[in-house]
Formats: C-alpha cells, sequence, structure tokens
C-alpha cells in the first residue's frame, strides 16, 4: 500500500497532508526517511515512523458486516482445503479479525473489526448482547418445549441462560423459529433444538443487539456506518 494511504487509514492525518509529511522528510519507513511519495509499504512488515513516532494501522478502528454464506469457517487462518470469511474480505489492510464464531454450516451477520474492546462487550457474556437468528426446524414445537427453551436447557452439564423463541410460520412439517441468546456456546443455537427434538435444517443469524443484517447479499460485506457502531458501543 501507498505510504501516503497507511499514514492516512491510521488516522494520522489526511492523504494530501500525509504526502507533505512525506515531502518535508518527517516519515520513515524501517529507520530510513522516505521522500518518494509513491513509496510503497507493507503493513504486517514494514515499521513506518511520523516524527520519529510509529504509526500503525491498528490505531484506526475498523467495523465490518459480512454476511457469511454456508460453507465457510469463521477463521482468519484455515487449512488449505477450507474456505474461509477472510477470503471474502479485500481491500482492508488493518488486521481484522471476527467478533465470536458462526459455525460452517451457519450463514448470516458476522463481524469483523480490530477494536478488541467491542469484541469483548459483545462476546462476553456479562454484557448480554442478544444474537438474534431464524432457524428452520424439523416439525413443530408445541408451547410446553418452547417454554422449556425459553427458561433454560442442559446442554453438555451446563444450564443455558434465559432465552427468546417464537414460532414465525410452520410449512408442513416444518417450522420457521426467529431465537434470540445472548450466550455463544459452540451450536449452541443447534445443540439447543436439538434438545427438544427439532433439530435445525438452516441457520441464519440475523442481529447483533440493534445491529441488524438487513438485505446485504450473501457473501458480500461493508462497513458499518457511525449510526451503527453507536448501537454496538
Ligand atoms: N448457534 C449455532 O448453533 N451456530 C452458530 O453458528 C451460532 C449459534
Amino acid at each position: 500500500m501507498r505510504l501516503q494511504k497507511y499514514i492516512a487509514q491510521a488516522g494520522i492525518t489526511s492523504r494530501r497532508k500525509a504526502e507533505e509529511l512525506i515531502l518535508q522528510g518527517r516519515v520513515k519507513v524501517n529507520d530510513q526517511v522516505i521522500k518518494e511519495l509513491g513509496t510503497k509499504v507493507d503493513p504486517k512488515k514494514d515499521i513506518v515512523k511520523v516524527d520519529n513516532k510509529i504509526v500503525k494501522l491498528e490505531g484506526k478502528k475498523i467495523y465490518i458486516m459480512l454476511n457469511k454464506p454456508v460453507g465457510y469457517v469463521t477463521t482468519v487462518k484455515g487449512h488449505p482445503d477450507d474456505k474461509i470469511i477472510m477470503d471474502l474480505i479485500e481491500g482492508i489492510d488493518a488486521r481484522i479479525f471476527p467478533i465470536g464464531r458462526l459455525d460452517k454450516d451457519t450463514s448470516g451477520l458476522l463481524l469483523l473489526t480490530n477494536d478488541g474492546n467491542l469484541a469483548y462487550k459483545l462476546t462476553h457474556p456479562k454484557y448480554e448482547v442478544q444474537k438474534k437468528y431464524l432457524a428452520l426446524v424439523e416439525g413443530i414445537p408445541n408451547s410446553k418445549k418452547l417454554n422449556k427453551f425459553r427458561k433454560g436447557l442442559m446442554i453438555e452439564g451446563r444450564k443455558t441462560a434465559r432465552a427468546y423463541v417464537k414460532i414465525v410460520k410452520s410449512y408442513g412439517n416444518r417450522s420457521l423459529l426467529e431465537i434470540a441468546i445472548h450466550e455463544g456456546r459452540n451450536r449452541q443455537v443447534r445443540k439447543m433444538c436439538e434438545y427438544i427434538r427439532h433439530p435445525v435444517i438452516n441457520l441464519k443469524r440475523i442481529a447483533i443487539g440493534k445491529l441488524e443484517l438487513g438485505d446485504l447479499e450473501v457473501g458480500k460485506w461493508r462497513h458499518l456506518t457511525d449510526k451503527e457502531i453507536k448501537y454496538l458501543k
């Protein structure tokens, strides 16, 4: 990436001002003064300094939503045979990571950021941030089972926290459920539906707190708006 873009993306100043800094000899790459405007830097390897202070891209916070397709693994680096979510995100030079996970068979809203504080807040159960899902399940759960689901079920020796569930519609021998939980245990929604004997056929996350996936196409990503970032903080 071009040096002036690096400096601007780090949130130090505008790109034009960054060019001035370079021309004034105030910018170093790996301890060498660089006055060439087009110089390329590798954000993962090179050390950029402005007025002898290290400038990091992570200084600028990035918030992205992805509509994760089924079949992709939620990881930054994966086995070469796996399709990973990072294959879907191009043009971001900072080191971003997913907030929480969606399992390989689940689609929908996944957030990526380089803001560790926000990641902590959204994933730690003590903050009780609701994650909302649409689950297509086998059969039509009766109210007794739905109440059990709401109150908490024993999954792997530990009771789940209170959950929200309602039947959106039923077709033949399948039902579409809207579910909200604030814990993030491994494959939790699938295990909870399995427990009440209505296994999941299809699972999609549609919201995290007040942030909604909306009509973002499957496999596409976009930056969050300032308003959306405020919803989450
Ligand atoms: N629950 C699941 O079962 N899978 C997910 O990916 C998220 C929640």
